[in-house]
């Protein structure tokens, strides 16, 4: 288990427990309820006394300050269950009171910081669902506080999507680095002549594909990437859960999100209303019984009643995922 190398100092905390009992599933992102710096954060962590500690800390410096391993278990989110399984980041404000506001730049600084915590510990999606079964929680789930405040709080799905746009983002571009292959926009793979470039980046290539029309983007093994099919009801399926998980936000903001990655918007959201309306309750999609059941063990989807909502809610037969929970145990 590594650190950020994004870290600026380290102010290193006693107050924790040890080595986590639990892997690192969670990223639970508070705020300090005051604009200080990296180091004044890591400084008031320092003492015993404090009984209070993070994994890291964002300063309204911008720079960021460890004072926890992030192979130990921090004090930050009163709750075991979430600081075992969570990265903690405290966040400094740009001002005191009001809507607890953060700087942009120090927002910018957390966006990478959390991708960079996705990256090394194999979170492959960072999910903010409202919920404790998503990646990124808030304090005042666990506690009677207002932690992360109402600012950065109305943040998260932004977060959310942002993390996952480097996440993708950097995995094409990585192995577009590692082949040098590069993303070619024609009227089709076998038109060689209608080729109106080629780009090493896929952003690049889908602004050029956007602008004209009736072009597409082929990687270097001439399969169409983009605009993306989604003829398969497979990827419809996968999408709509995506949706209704709160990976694509809302409203407008969805329908944009979904049309610039390249995506039917309409077939996704007759979708996610037909999921909803229980019509396709007896469908198993997106998720295998078995990815499921793995995560129902791991803690992801609560407990009892609450689990059986909440499977019920994003479209899973709570039955057969109990079934296979029951089998593993
Ligand atoms: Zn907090």
């Amino acid at each position: 288990m590594s650190n950020s190398s994004l870290v600026d100092m380290r102010i290193l905390s006693p107050n924790h427990s040890g080595r986590r009992n639990q892997p690192i599933t969670k990223i639970a992102i508070h705020h300090t309820a005051g604009a200080i710096s990296a180091a004044t954060i890591g400084n008031i962590f320092k003492p015993t006394s404090r009984q209070a500690s993070c994994n890291y800390g964002i300063g309204n410096d911008n720079k960021i300050v460890l004072c926890v391993d992030e192979a130990n278990r921090s004090w930050c989110t009163s709750s075991s269950w979430c600081d075992n399984r969570a990265i903690t980041i405290e966040v400094a404000n740009s001002s005191n009171g009001g809507n607890w506001p953060v700087s942009d730049r120090v927002l910018a600084k957390l966006i990478d910081l959390v991708t960079d915590i996705c990256k090394r510990n194999g979170i492959k999606n960072c999910t903010y669902t409202g919920g404790k079964d998503g990646v990124l929680q808030k304090h005042e789930w666990y506690a009677n506080t207002n932690c992360p405040g109402p600012y950065l709080g109305s943040k998260f799905s932004y977060i959310a999507s942002e993390v996952n746009k480097r996440l993708s983002g950097n995995s094409s571009s990585s192995s577009a680095a590692n082949t040098s292959s590069l993303y070619r926009v024609r009227k089709s793979w076998g038109d060689a002549k209608s080729q109106k470039g080629a780009f090493r980046s896929f952003e690049n290539a889908k602004k050029c594909a956007n602008v004209n029309s009736g072009y597409k983007v082929f990687d270097a093994k001439g399969n169409e990437v983009y605009p993306r099919k989604s003829t398969s009801s497979k990827n419809i399926d996968a999408l709509a859960r995506e949706v209704i998980a709160g990976n694509w936000g809302n409203g407008g903001e969805r329908v944009n999100r979904l049309k610039s990655a390249g995506y039917d918007y309409n077939a996704v959201q007759n979708r996610v209303n037909e999921i909803l309306s229980g019509k396709s309750s007896s469908y198993v999609g997106g998720k295998s019984i078995d990815t499921l059941a793995r995560e129902v063990i791991r803690g992801d989807w609560g407990n009892g009643q609450d689990r059986k909502n909440r499977l019920e809610r994003a479209g899973y037969d709570y039955n057969a995922v109990q079934r296979r929970v029951n089998e593993l145990l």
